[in-house]
């Protein structure tokens, strides 16, 4: 039976959980919300870089919801949304640019995303250094209280239950412990591809020329299925990443084993038959910084059998890897239609039940992150395969072929349109690299 006022936990203060926390806020029912996250304090995360793309009917539309809009103006860079694109050889494919607002996909810092929602939550809420261990089939949490030690180590203090409650919203991320009640089969896979990450603090005094070559936004070399890329953030920083197809263990053990110098030897090695220019980003990157990446992901389609007091939302839900750039749009598209489903469910002239609205939220969720997934996968294929960078180009005509209702959107996707571009970058890409062999010769 639900409690006269609902009782609702949601597990994880990332952008899905407080993305869901703030719209239940701002949608003034009488909720008893509690936020657990296993981070010791808002600051307490080391790594929190990266910039993220917000979309116009998914983040963008839940910022809107959340009344953040104003605020998020202030930290969107939308000239962040240029896109250099160049094959091995430094030629370049592409060149978006960007300087109106009109656009519709300004990045955010990961940081502020985080920042903005946390500020706009009431503080009360959220419960620090809580790491939800599992939830019980009477609606309970049991959770270890995490302390930092003498050593500056983080270590559990003690055990606690919470609940019961009406609804466990699962929003805690790829290796959640709310799925493992709802899915407990289904497990995050290792997606094949692996990388390393660093940071270019003050790219304007230490490297101009890498400055210059990243632009506002994000600069994408592809080829020998292999990335490497890099990108602004807000402060003026950037962050350099590569890709590759290699064995689950491989990067952690690479970095273990040689030490941060010789991994970056290493990788730089990986990418000795690439443009010298291509790997500069590389080279002037923060070594303290390095770190590697394993991409995980959970099977296409994966779904659960609905539980009356359960739920989850993002990554949780449907973990995939950052190939479409979908990931955090995704998960603030869940948070968004979970919140106006919970709503609809307190409106007093509606008979929808909170159990019923969280069905008819799963029922909505489950083939959009399918279609999100499955596109995912065909993006990761496309930048990583034998034919990339070409073969992307033909790959997200299809794709935004397929999407499209429109009848003349549609045809980009047949096989002359898809032949005829692939066949004017193929040349373009010939005469770049004679051009650039010729060029270094002379
Ligand atoms: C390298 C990389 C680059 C990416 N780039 C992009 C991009 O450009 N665009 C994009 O849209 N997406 C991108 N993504 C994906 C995006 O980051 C995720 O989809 C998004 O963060 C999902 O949000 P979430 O809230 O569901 O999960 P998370 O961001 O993972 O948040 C989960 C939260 O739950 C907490 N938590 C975890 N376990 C527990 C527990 N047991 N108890 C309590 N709390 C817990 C965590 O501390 C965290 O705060 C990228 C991902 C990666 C790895």
């Amino acid at each position: 039976m639900t409690s006269v006022v609902p009782k609702i936990a949601i597990v994880g203060a990332g952008p899905a959980g407080l993305t869901l926390a703030r719209l239940l806020h701002v949608s003034g029912l009488k909720l008893e919300v509690t936020l657990l996250e296993r981070d010791l304090s808002p600051a307490s995360r080391r790594e929190q870089g990266g910039t993220l793309d917000l979309h116009t009917h998914t983040g963008l539309a839940a910022i809107k919801k959340c009344g953040l809009w104003d605020e998020f103006q202030k930290h969107a860079r939308y000239d962040g949304q240029e896109v250099i694109l160049m094959d091995k050889n430094a030629t370049e494919l592409v060149h978006k640019r960007v300087t109106s607002t009109l656009q519709d996909r300004p990045e955010i810092d990961r940081v502020w995303l985080r920042k903005i929602l946390l500020d706009a939550v009431p503080g009360c809420w959220i419960n620090w250094g809580r790491k939800v261990r599992t939830v019980t089939d009477d609606g309970k949490v049991r959770l270890d209280v995490l302390a930092e030690g003498n050593g500056g180590e983080v270590k559990a203090e003690g055990a606690e239950e919470e609940g019961p409650f009406d609804l466990i919203v699962g929003a805690d991320g790829a290796w959640s412990r709310v799925r493992q009640r709802l899915m407990p089969h289904v497990t995050p896979r290792y997606s094949g591809v692996s990388g390393y990450e660093v940071a270019i603090f003050e790219p304007t005094k230490t490297c101009p020329h890498v400055d210059k070559m990243v632009g506002q936004g994000m600069f994408i070399g592809l080829s020998d299925r292999k990335s490497l890329n890099a990108q602004r953030l807000g402060d003026g920083s950037i962050r350099v990443r590569s890709w590759s197809y290699c064995p689950e263990t491989e990067a952690q053990e690479t970095l273990n084993k040689l030490g941060k110098e010789g991994t970056r030897e290493k990788i730089l090695e990986r990418f000795a038959t690439w443009a010298p220019e291509m790997t500069e980003p590389f080279r002037h990157g923060d070594l303290d910084s390095l770190m590697h990446m394993t991409l995980y992901e959970l099977p296409v389609g994966s779904k659960w059998d609905h539980q009356k007091g359960f739920t989850l939302i993002g990554d949780a839900a449907s973990l995939t890897t950052p190939f479409s750039g979908e990931g955090v749009n995704k998960a603030m598209k869940d948070s968004l239609e979970l919140a106006e489903l919970i709503e609809k469910s307190q409106e007093p002239n509606d008979d929808l039940t909170l159990d019923e609205a969280v069905l008819r939220y799963e029922k909505l969720m489950f083939p959009r992150a399918e279609k999100l997934q499955a596109k995912t996968i065909l993006y990761r294929d496309a930048m990583l395969g034998p034919n990339a960078p070409l073969g992307l180009f033909s790959d997200m005509l299809k794709t935004i072929a397929g999407d499209s209702p429109s009848f003349f959107v549609r045809l980009l996707g047949s096989a002359p349109v898809v032949a005829l571009v692939y066949s004017y970058f193929w040349v373009y890409i010939q005469i770049g690299w004679a051009v650039r062999k010729f060029w270094r010769r002379t």
